[in-house]
């Protein structure tokens, strides 16, 4: 029986422990929102411009610890140590973005009859930020970063298996300066720390990501108390590719096993039309075969594990030993591995096709014309991202249009950044996180009229 006090990061690639760290309870969350929200009246009460300086110290800071960062994420979530050090970079660069935010967070100012409004942008207060695991520092950085910017405090839960670099970010913002408790990191338990930092009256707003399941769950109770909620939730993208199309470009396998294929963007249903069917499969199967999985702290892996023994059973329960796939090859155990695999002989209403996996996992799937590829693009009930591959300029824009999700991509599987917004269609989500309007997320506008006349004689 696993302590429900402590919570253990295991290296995935090993099973090895690598830090055991206290569970937070209920009361422990109350305890962090009640210094938050002391800190958080001073922390607004700055000018943003010196909100800026604190962020960007805090960006220098993490800059310096990069590397650092980096492995800490690669033991305790398995990740290569490129992305690792992609992601690490990735939290730096949107401090440096929200401070810039921070400097331009202005109201406007609207004439009327006798008088004239300004608007303000209001930080919120409290902001609750609920990380999954599958990449704990961009993900804490992208609900954290832009509210700290607007003037909230923020109690962040990383997951259960990865709250170690979340800790570690906590205490390079005090390093950096950053005032106490205004960036506050609560490891725990979902179903406790979770719920309270949900249920919690003085928590004015929750940034979840992680499953449909649970996000469901939040936001109803979110609802209870009429707080805003943003939710970023699962996927299962379609890559749509026509004949026309850069085949290697388009069917890059690294559009769903990056990451393992923990990314909830993985572009898993390769949509692929008929009269380059074959050539699809073979040349899958090859790149398949040529994917380095291994030691992630490895330069040369291309591929880590899994997160945990529970993620490696529900892969395995996707992909029966003799259902028709293309498969690489992964070590075997001590660790968390599943090879590549692209499943070839999966209808399009089956669960393989219909249901995140969440592993290096991908089904390969055969269409008609345009109509018959937007159909089953739009044929899941999630609508997080997506690609569409074609030469034809007319038909790029037609389909990118047609295809309800958040994300897409035309002739490239990149459609994240930080400057862009980011969420779901559907089941994937609500809200946007990053982009321009990531500060205005976290605030309440506010109008005030203000009287020309004079006081009534
Ligand atoms: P999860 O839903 O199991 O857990 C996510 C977080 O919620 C964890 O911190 C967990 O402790 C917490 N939690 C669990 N139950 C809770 C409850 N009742 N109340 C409050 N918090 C609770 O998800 P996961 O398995 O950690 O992450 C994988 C999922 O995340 C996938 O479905 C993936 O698609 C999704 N995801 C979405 C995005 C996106 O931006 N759309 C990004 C990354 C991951």
């Amino acid at each position: 029986m696993s302590d429900p006090h402590e919570l253990t990061v295991l290296n995935p690639a090993t099973e090895e422990t690598v830090a055991t760290v206290p569970a937070a309870s209920a009361e422990d969350v109350d305890t962090a929102v009640v210094r938050a929200l002391r800190a958080q009246a001073r922390w607004a009460a700055l000018a943003g411009a010196d909100r800026a300086r604190l962020l960007r110290r805090f960006a220098d800071t993490v800059d310096a610890h990069l590397e650092e960062l980096a492995q800490l994420e690669v033991r305790e979530a398995g990740h290569t140590v490129g992305n690792a050090r992609w992601e690490a970079g990735n939290a730096r660069d949107l401090l440096l973005y929200a401070a810039g935010g921070a400097e331009r967070l202005l109201g406007a100012q609207i004439p009327a009859p006798g008088g004239f409004n300004v608007t303000f942008h209001e930080p919120l207060g409290v902001v609750g930020v609920i990380a999954p695991w599958n990449f704990p520092m961009p993900i804490a950085a992208w609900g954290s970063f832009p509210a700290l910017a607007a003037g909230n405090a923020v109690v962040l839960k990383p997951a259960e298996t990865t709250p170690l670099t979340a800790l570690r970010l906590a205490g390079l913002a005090l390093e950096a300066g950053l005032p106490e408790h205004v960036f506050q990191v609560l490891p725990g338990h979902g179903h406790t720390a979770g719920r309270a930092l949900v249920d919690h009256p003085d928590v004015a707003k929750i940034v979840f990501t992680g499953s449909t399941s649970t996000g469901r769950e939040v936001m109803e109770r979110c609802a209870r108390l009429v707080k805003p909620v943003t939710l970023e939730l699962g996927g299962k993208s379609p890559n749509v590719v026509f004949a026309d199309a850069d085949l290697e470009a388009a069917l890059d396998p690294f559009s769903f096993l990056d990451n393992s294929g923990q990314d909830c963007c993985a572009r898993t249903r390769v949509l692929v039309q008929e009269s380059v069917f074959e050539e699809a499969r073979a040349f899958l199967a090859e790149a398949l075969a040529a994917v380095v999985v291994g030691d992630p702290a490895d330069d040369k892996t291309q591929m880590g594990p899994l997160i945990s023994r529970q993620q490696l059973d529900r892969v395995r329960s996707y992909v029966p030993e003799d259902a028709p796939a293309l498969r690489g090859t992964a070590p075997e155990g001590p660790g968390f591995w599943f090879p590549p695999t692209v499943l070839t002989g999966e209808r399009p209403d089956g669960r393989a096709a219909r249901e995140e996996i969440f592993g290096p996992v991908a089904v390969l799937l055969p269409f008609a014309d345009e109509a018959d590829a937007v159909r089953l693009a739009n044929d899941t009930p999630y609508g997080l991202s997506g690609s569409v591959w074609t030469r034809d300029l007319g038909r790029a824009l037609r389909v990118s249009r047609a295809v309800g999700a958040g994300n897409l991509s035309v002739n490239s599987h990149s459609s994240v950044r930080y400057w862009t917004p980011f969420g779901g269609f559907k089941q994937s989500g609500l809200g946007r996180e990053l982009g321009p309007d990531a500060l205005t997320a976290f605030t309440e506008t506010k109008n005030v009229f203000i009287s020309t006349e004079g006081p009534a004689q």
